[in-house]
């Protein structure tokens, strides 16, 4: 173990301009094991970039955008002491992301929307990289292009975690002896060089796997709040940040909706027993969250979440009785199109699963075809306007009373659907659009106030 390694990761709002990364380079200043940091493009960047990925637009709004673009990195770069030191590499990028954005084919090919989305991290890291300079920080900005391997899954793509263990080895521990490794989130490159992403949030996942590939003690992931809380507290006031988290509850809670953390990187956590810490860059000194192995309470009620817009799937076949192997179609078909179900049940002649598909989102055209190809062995039934509320915590499956806890707190509601018991850490229900805020709101006041 790397032990005095710590790997820190400073979202959007933390990076969102000069001010706010000079609150990040004071973190990073302040701690000499951080010798390798990541970052998210400036809050809004990937948005602008995604719009020019995605949409037919006129050359006039493609012009638009950019300078949107422009003026957010270049409010940063008058702000540097001393701006020539990068503004020619920035100028470089901003003529690379241009040409990219005016390329004829890119709403079509999904590698040349990688190659613009990404755009939003290399030019943060490179800014912010000058700003840790101010700081007298060694700071060297890195191309993580040159150890975060990936498959060529374009807009999701996954990582391959020995290469990038091997790249990182040889090419980036070396470096971190004579300086602070400033580097991009969310990138990756596939065998042949091309540029890839990790899916959006995918930075919070790159801290994590270059924490894992560089044996790392521990990650930081700071962001605009001050930890992992309760609940959402946008949903209630009574919220409070968690000082604790064991690995498996901030994985459930992340696939269930906590904003915090992207779902994947507890993973390389959970595998190299890294401890993780969730704090806000505004606020350091308000301390965090530390996700860790082994937490020093593990209460039956740890938190709340709630994952929006979720499709309810119901595929029935009168011949399941006697039918073997048409779970096995169905989840075949399901797979084939790269769909993660989240929650399934089973009665005789049917099964229900859940699928995350928010409106707009890339999933939904693959969606669409997964539902026509399911139609062609079974009747499908969809429902939409449902939302998955998530108690997390431990144990739930064994301890008498914790259940019956929670159900008597959601009696006044309709359940679509629950599930509980497959893991001892969670419990399910599909609740419609409407309730789930009411939802959260009742169990949050049974279970913690
Ligand atoms: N910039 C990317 C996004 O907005 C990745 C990240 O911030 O984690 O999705
Ligand atoms: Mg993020």
């Amino acid at each position: 173990m790397n032990s005095a390694l710590n790997v820190a990761k400073f979202g959007g709002t933390s990076v969102a301009t000069y001010e706010t990364m000079c609150n990040c380079a004071k973190i990073i200043a302040s701690n000499q094991s951080t010798r390798v940091v990541v970052v998210s493009a400036s809050a809004g960047i990937t948005n602008h970039l995604v719009a020019l990925a995605n949409t037919a637009l006129t050359s006039q709004q493609i012009e638009e955008i950019i300078e949107k673009i422009k003026t957010i990195e270049l409010a940063i770069v008058g702000k540097l002491k001393k701006p020539e030191q990068i503004s020619d590499k920035l100028n470089v990028l901003l003529t690379e992301l241009t040409e990219l954005a005016k390329h004829e084919e890119i709403n079509f090919r999904d590698d040349l929307k990688d190659a613009l989305v990404s755009m939003g991290e290399r030019m943060s890291s490179l800014l912010f990289s000058a700003v840790l300079r101010e700081f007298d920080v060694p700071a060297t900005n890195f191309d993580v292009r040159k150890v975060l391997r990936t498959d060529s899954l374009f807009t999701q793509a996954a990582p391959d975690l020995s290469v990038i263990r091997q790249l990182s080895q040889s090419l980036l521990q070396p470096e971190l002896d004579s300086s602070v490794i400033v580097t991009q989130g969310f990138v990756g490159a596939d065998e042949q060089g091309r540029t890839t992403t990790l899916g959006r949030g995918g930075s919070d996942f790159t801290a994590a796997l270059l924490a894992e590939a560089l044996d790392a003690q521990t990650c930081e992931i700071w962001t605009d709040v001050i930890g992992v809380y309760t609940t959402d507290p946008r949903i209630t006031d009574k919220a409070r940040p968690l000082p604790e988290l064991s690995f498996e509850e901030a994985a459930e809670m992340a696939t269930f909706g906590a904003k915090v953390l992207h779902p994947a990187t507890m993973e390389p956590a959970l595998r190299q027993d890294i401890k993780v810490f969730v704090g806000s860059s505004r606020e350091p000194e308000k301390g965090g969250t530390w996700i860790v192995r082994d937490c020093e309470h593990e209460p039956a009620y740890r938190a709340i979440t709630r994952r929006k817009d979720q499709v309810m799937v119901t595929v029935k076949t009168p011949q399941m009785m006697y039918a073997q192997g048409f779970l096995q179609r169905v989840f075949t078909i399901i797979a084939k199109h790269n769909l993660s179900v989240d929650l399934v049940t089973t009665s005789e002649i049917s099964v229900s699963f859940t699928l995350d598909n928010p409106p707009n989102s890339v999933s939904e055209r693959v969606n669409k075809e997964t539902l026509a190809e399911l139609t062609t062995i079974c009747d499908v039934t969809i429902e939409q306007g449902y939302d998955v509320v998530t108690v997390v915590g431990n144990n739930m499956h064994s301890s008498a009373g914790v259940s019956s806890k929670i159900f008597e707190a959601v009696t006044d509601f309709n359940l679509r659907m629950i599930c509980f018991g497959a893991n001892p850490h969670n419990l399910s229900f599909v609740v419609s659009n409407a309730d789930s805020e009411d939802v959260v709101q009742v169990l949050h006041k049974a279970l913690f106030e």
